[in-house]
């Protein structure tokens, strides 16, 4: 198949599942047995690389070689999968390495409507420690503030960990 409005219209298909599968990845793998390498994302340090950035490196190290066999195999489709998973990343990195992160020399930080509520998500997902009861997974949907916070009121996990820190000496 090579009609180019169709071909795009998979690619832009593909950015949006990616949106699942990064959601369902960082639910279930990295806050799961993956966390080996997504620890060094929810703790504090100076480091420019964490060695949750390896998760990044092997979306890119699949996306090329989809782009490879899509270009060699001469398969059009492979290759609107491979840009739909590129643009996905161009995004994440956009949203949660830049916007949320600020691992960019600029400072920009949105204060109102979608990029705000995703900056206030994804904070909220680094509001308790460790890897269990987090909120927001997903990267470029998230759901409303209000509803992320009462989330997380209802694990009693923010509230245990504040009555730790006025415990501790
Ligand atoms: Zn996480
Ligand atoms: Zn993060």
């Amino acid at each position: 198949m090579d009609s180019w409005p169709a071909l795009i219209a998979i690619a832009i298909a593909v950015f949006f599942v990616m949106e699942w599968v990064a959601w369902a990845a960082h639910k279930y793998i990295m806050h799961g047995w993956g966390w080996g390498w997504h620890e060094s994302h929810h703790e504090p340090h100076d480091d420019l690389f964490e060695k949750n950035d390896l998760y990044a490196v092997v979306f890119a190290v699949f996306a090329v070689a989809l782009f490879a066999l899509g270009t060699f195999a001469d398969l059009p489709v492979v290759t609107a999968v491979a840009s739909g998973i590129t643009l996905y990343g161009l995004f994440y990195f956009i949203v949660h390495d830049g916007l949320v992160h600020q691992r960019w020399p600029f400072r920009h930080i949105p204060h109102r409507g979608y990029a705000k509520r995703l900056v206030q998500a994804h904070r909220l997902h680094h509001a308790v420690k460790g890897k269990d009861d987090c909120v927001s997974f997903g990267f470029l949907y998230a759901p409303p503030v209000e509803t992320l916070s009462a989330q997380l009121r209802a694990s009693g996990k923010v509230a245990a960990e504040a009555q730790e820190r006025r415990a501790a000496p």
